[in-house]
């Protein structure tokens, strides 16, 4: 029998957060290490229950969950998530905008796939959720990154988004709150960014996951309901927010000026179909987490746990000399730059590699993120302050005598 390849489809296809690196940890483990592992935002494993009433709901639900559902979500769930974003003044939007799916990440698949063709450009931010270069890839579309200025908190460069559009340019995607660098856009950023999709016909993505996950009084914006005239697409979930990601309970929305985009909202409907409809018995969570008790609020408000370990992460890596990490106003990740220079960096992933043999703490090197300059990592400030704070000494160990060779 002849080799088996992987397709040429995945050829630009590259999602490291997962990647080599992630693999050499397991194969430590399996010599019987332990990893101290702050690469993936899974809060579950840091002791960050789901609300109660979530978990009640669900195993109530499972006997009458059983079958599929209709393809597009359980008619509660649309509904609580049409409600949720009515309260956030998206104006005309209705049950049928609504999609469910298993976690963003299959919706960020079926938004991609449903929409593009080959030459087709998507502008993502640099640096961005891999998954969605991925996915613009897959898709046979060209991912074209923008500049995300860490001298600007890490807002979109809309002078660099400008000198990238080309009559190629279908869609913009904005990460707010921003994973990896915590960034949180104003609203006068948002405006300058509706202004630019209005002016260039480009459909807006904003992946909002994170959107409750605020610190020091940061608001945050949907910014699909900034504008009717132009066609938005709107994603959430409950993977972090309500902290049960192994649910993969998510949501695609579609609104503004849905009009113009019947055909492509078609070619959604029956990618939905084609899966048969979202697990089910975690769908049902959805209306009871968010109408529910929002317990996310205890946790990122003064003297809350998420709080006090993004304040403790920050605070540690800038102690560091030859570190750097902008405060994170959202989600739940550091993002960090290292001076390549005092360091002798060539590769971030050999930098990650060598604190993963030495410290045995696996972090996600800078690229993995599509950030082509500089060197950076990305680190999960989700454990306890009493794991994560030695595990910050030992990095500012690690980082004191570091030289790459
Ligand atoms: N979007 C962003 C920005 C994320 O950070 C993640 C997960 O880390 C996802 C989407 C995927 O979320 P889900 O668990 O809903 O698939």
């Amino acid at each position: 029998m002849k080799s088996v390849s992987r397709s040429h489809k995945l050829d630009n296809v590259c999602y490291d957060i997962r990647g080599p690196i992630a693999v050499q940890a397991r194969k430590m483990e399996d010599e019987g290490h332990r990893i101290l592992k702050l690469n993936i935002g899974n809060p579950a494993p840091f002791g960050f229950d789901a609300p109660d009433d979530i978990l009640r709901d669900v195993i109530h639900n499972l006997p009458t969950s059983q079958g599929y559902s209709d393809s597009a979500g359980i008619y509660a769930a649309r509904v609580a998530v049409m409600q949720y974003y009515q309260q956030m003044n998206i104006k005309d939007i209705r049950v049928d905008d609504v999609f469910i799916g298993n976690g963003v990440s299959e919706m960020i698949m079926i938004a991609m796939q449903a929409l593009l063709n080959t030459g087709d450009e998507v502008l993502l931010p640099s640096p961005d959720y891999p998954l969605w270069t991925a996915a613009v890839s897959l898709s046979s579309g060209t991912p074209v990154h923008y500049v995300c200025d860490e001298h600007a908190d890490w807002f979109p460069d809309i002078d660099d988004i400008k000198s990238k559009l080309t009559p190629n340019t279908r869609a913009i995607v904005l990460i707010n709150p921003n994973n990896p660098t915590g960034a949180v856009y104003s609203k006068a950023l948002l405006e300058d960014i509706i202004e630019l999709a209005r002016q260039h016909s480009l459909i807006v993505f904003s992946d909002e996951i994170y959107d409750k996950i605020l610190y020091d009084k940061a608001e945050h914006t949907c910014i699909a309901s900034l504008s009717d005239e132009i066609f938005c697409v709107t994603l959430g979930g409950l993977s972090k927010n309500y902290r049960v990601a192994g649910f993969r309970a998510g949501w695609l929305v579609v609104s503004g000026n849905k009009r113009v985009a019947k055909d492509y909202i078609d070619g959604i409907n029956m990618l939905c179909s084609m899966r048969m409809c979202a697990n089910v018995p975690c769908q049902t969570a959805i209306q009871t987490a968010l109408g529910g008790y929002q317990s996310i609020n205890d946790l990122i408000a003064e003297g809350g746990r998420l709080k006090m370990q993004r304040d403790l992460a920050t605070s540690m890596l800038n102690e560091i000399d030859g570190i750097h990490c902008v405060k994170p106003m959202g989600a739940m990740y550091c993002f960090a730059r290292v001076d390549e220079k005092k360091f002798s960096i060539k590769n971030d992933e050999q930098m990650v590699l060598d604190l993963l043999s030495s410290e045995k703490i696996l972090l996600v090197h800078g690229r993995a993120f599509n950030m082509r300059q500089g060197t950076y990592f990305r680190l999960v400030f989700l454990p306890h302050s009493d794991i994560l704070g030695p595990a910050l000494s030992r990095i500012q160990n690690f980082f004191k005598h570091y030289q790459q060779i």
